[in-house]
């Protein structure tokens, strides 16, 4: 599963911050991962292996 490297040593690329996993959706089978600070969104797709990246946290 090469993309479990997601669910780690993700760190905003503002302040550096290890991100936390604010939520995740087990009905879109999406995890998302938001800056302590939030500066930075991350949304991962498994099932498509594609990043959704954001400055702004939603
Ligand atoms: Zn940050």
């Amino acid at each position: 599963m090469k993309w479990l490297h997601f669910l780690f040593n993700e760190r905003c690329p503002k302040c550096k911050q290890v991100l936390n996993t604010s939520k995740s959706n087990a009905l879109r089978s999406t995890v998302v991962k938001v800056c302590p600070s939030n500066h930075y969104q991350k949304e991962f797709h498994p099932a498509l292996e594609t990043y959704v990246e954001s400055d702004e946290v939603l």
